[in-house]
């Protein structure tokens, strides 16, 4: 897809380095990416995939802007209380960077709307804020053959990793984990801490979804080391950032050879 005049001087500072040029610039603008949250993640996320010149970003949130929001959710504003966040995220997306469409799904995503959400784009990244969507959205990408880069925050810790579990692994090694093979089920829900009970440091998200943006940009582009088959941990309080290494399980339901997974029957 070519560039105009007002897009060559916009990406002025991706186009001036090697790994991207313009080549790579026409690759973002041809690239559709599915955005799952417009919280705390989704909100850095956006705003940079966005800035970025990222064709086509779709949107799903069904929540609205509240003002315990806004102490990390940064694509809102005090103004926009009681608004979908949807809209909200959209209009400053718009304001960034009018050269790119901007898709709004004001709906939760669930194993009806799945796969038309997730068949529309090139990529899904999921900042969204519960183990259900989590696990639905790493079923999806897996069956439905789209990479994933999920980004998850809670107090003072992040984690990131990229799954690209529908590519097959070559013989005898190599080959892509899924979210399963890190975490086999949805934790019991009397277990599930989240952001309204355990608090989170606002900035953190912004750290997290803004590793989380690069790594949707170098997959899109094709560049660098993709974070497939590694975990980053980040924790804030001890400002320590360490990446462990994650193997595809033999034994997953969805990704290994024996998968019992086999469509988004099991989830609501
Ligand atoms: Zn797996």
């Amino acid at each position: 897809m070519p560039l105009s005049d007002s897009e060559l001087d916009r990406y002025a500072r991706h186009i001036v380095l090697r790994e991207v040029g313009g080549a790579g610039q026409q690759k973002l603008k041809s690239s559709r990416v599915l955005v799952v949250g417009a919280g705390g993640l989704g909100s850095p996320l956006a705003l940079y995939l966005a800035a970025a010149g990222v064709g086509t970003l779709h949107l799903v949130d069904d929540d609205t802007v509240s003002l315990s929001n806004l102490q990390r959710q940064i694509a809102h504003t005090t103004a926009r209380v009681g608004e979908r966040k949807t809209a909200s995220a959209a209009a400053q997306l718009r304001a960034i960077n009018p050269e790119v469409t901007i898709v709004e799904h004001a709906t939760r995503i669930t194993a009806g709307n799945a796969r038309e959400l997730i068949g529309a784009v090139d990529l899904v990244a999921d900042g969204s804020d519960n183990f259900d969507t989590r696990f639905l959205i790493n079923d999806a990408c897996h069956l439905y053959g789209k990479p994933l880069v999920s980004a998850a925050v809670v107090q003072f810790d992040g984690q990131l990793s990229t799954f690209k579990s529908h590519i097959r692994g070559t013989e005898g090694g190599g080959g892509h984990p899924c979210y399963r093979c890190l975490y086999r089920e949805p934790p019991p829900p009397d277990s599930r801490p989240n952001c309204a009970e355990a608090g989170i440091l606002g900035a953190v998200a912004g750290v997290m979804g803004t590793l989380q943006a690069t790594e949707v940009l170098k997959e899109l582009i094709g560049i660098g080391d993709s974070l497939s088959g590694r975990l980053l941990i980040y924790d804030a309080l001890s400002t320590a950032v360490r990446t462990v290494r994650l193997k595809p399980d033999p034994a997953c339901p969805l990704c290994g050879p024996q998968a019992t997974i086999k469509d988004l029957s099991g989830h609501a």
